[in-house]
């Protein structure tokens, strides 16, 4: 059968499911004021929570680099374990530790191969994987990729979670307890108290996937561990990202000398491709600067959602219960999640409708995403729009 024979019935069948995706284009660079698609539009779908993407200091410190005698190639030329680890790499790595209090960090090109890495390597044949249901996707194929069970658990359903861990530990398994911190579709913090508590009962190892929590969550921005004032334990795996909050790429793992060293050995996902370029590694140090001051961008983006969901819930939208910078409008069938996005175009908003696979069915809903980046008056016309959308095409 041809590629097409197999292929166009499906593709036919995303369009008429109202399904289909199309990458917008953009012109502009990543900030609140964006040309998508030749249309100029404030963008409320981006995850640059502290409005770092575009920083002078970190733009700055990249020409600094490329004009003086540093000598910097862009490419790192090979895997980190052949001859692609390069100093700002290193250093970047220990400085992660440094900031976060724990023994080290491992650099990855993106969160997608960090979350495969983790579950892939740790868990082994009769080992359990208990994983909420709404995790992120790559954390998902991660557990496919490994050899353990895996079970999933109904969302932040605590109850749920202890009885899979008492029939786990009747089978004598050993338990990985996988999940978002902040879950990327709903907004909602995962209940890291009780999942501490919970991992430390039953001796499972704790892995908590922090991509939207890092630098956005915790007077520090440390992410949700402090958010709650929790410390990692010996047992504890973090995942954080560096194309969100951070404005630049990659992604890190966070934990003990020997969860590190583990990885480095056996990861597939570590081992087995380019480490990310040099460059890109020195433009995070100097993103972790402004992350570590970011003290008052935090502070922003606080207010920034509460003035957001204040506005929303006046107007009567249906609203998740979120704290964070995500900020879900649910709105229930795919084709009305496409009308309000595409509303919301016309009136110069991009906002994204997210639609399943990526969320359950029925559930599609407008996902807004808010930045410190953000005014208040953009903040407010956005919500005058929603308004109109609302009369005008309902929900
Ligand atoms: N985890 C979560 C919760 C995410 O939202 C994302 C990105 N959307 C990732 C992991 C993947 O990170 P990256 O974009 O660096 O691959």
């Amino acid at each position: 059968m041809s590629i097409q024979n197999r292929f166009q019935p499906l593709l036919k069948q995303r369009e008429q499911e109202h399904l289909y995706r199309r990458r917008p284009l953009v012109f502009s660079p990543q900030q609140p004021i964006m040309q998508i698609n030749g249309i100029e539009c404030i963008n409320f779908s981006s995850n640059d929570y502290l409005g770092l993407a575009n920083h002078p200091n970190i733009k700055q410190a990249l020409l600094n680099s490329l004009n003086t005698e540093d000598d910097i190639s862009y490419g790192s030329g090979a895997a980190h374990l052949v001859t692609g680890h390069h100093l700002h790499h290193h250093l970047l790595e220990d400085e992660l530790a440094d900031w976060l209090g724990v023994e080290r960090t491992l650099l990855f090109s993106t969160g997608y191969m960090a979350n495969l890495a983790v579950q892939q390597t740790l868990m082994q044949a009769g080992d359990t994987i208990l994983a909420d249901k709404l995790n992120h996707a790559s954390l998902i194929d991660g557990a496919q990729l490994s050899a353990a069970t895996v079970k999933r658990y109904p969302h932040l359903d605590m109850e749920a979670l202890e009885r899979r861990l008492k029939q786990a530990q009747a089978q004598n398994s050993q338990v990985m307890i996988v999940t978002d911190g902040v879950f990327s579709m709903d907004g909602d913090i995962a209940p890291l108290k009780t999942l501490q508590q919970l991992a430390q009962n039953y001796q499972a190892w704790l892995f908590v996937d922090d991509a939207h929590g890092i630098g956005t969550l915790g007077k520090q921005g440390k992410g949700c561990f402090e958010h709650f004032g929790l410390e990692p334990d010996e047992n504890t795996i973090i995942v954080g990202t560096l194309g969100k909050a951070f404005g630049t790429s990659g992604a890190f793992v966070a934990g003990s000398e020997t969860l590190i060293e583990t990885l480095i050995q056996f990861a597939r996902p570590y081992i087995y491709t380019t480490a990310m370029p040099q460059l890109n590694a020195l433009a995070i140090r100097e993103a972790l600067k402004l992350v570590k001051n970011a003290e008052a961008s935090r502070e922003a983006l606080q207010q920034n959602i509460k003035h957001f969901r204040e506005g929303a819930l006046k107007i009567g939208l249906n609203l998740w219960p979120s704290e964070t910078a995500i900020q879900p409008i649910m709105l229930g069938k795919s084709e009305t999640a496409v009308a309000w996005s595409e509303a919301l175009k016309q009136a110069g908003f991009w906002v994204g409708a997210i639609r399943p696979p990526t969320v359950p069915k029925n559930q599609a809903r407008l996902r807004v995403t808010l930045s410190a980046s953000h005014t208040v008056e953009q903040i407010d016309q956005l919500l005058q729009a929603l308004h109109n959308i609302q009369t005008r095409i309902g929900g």
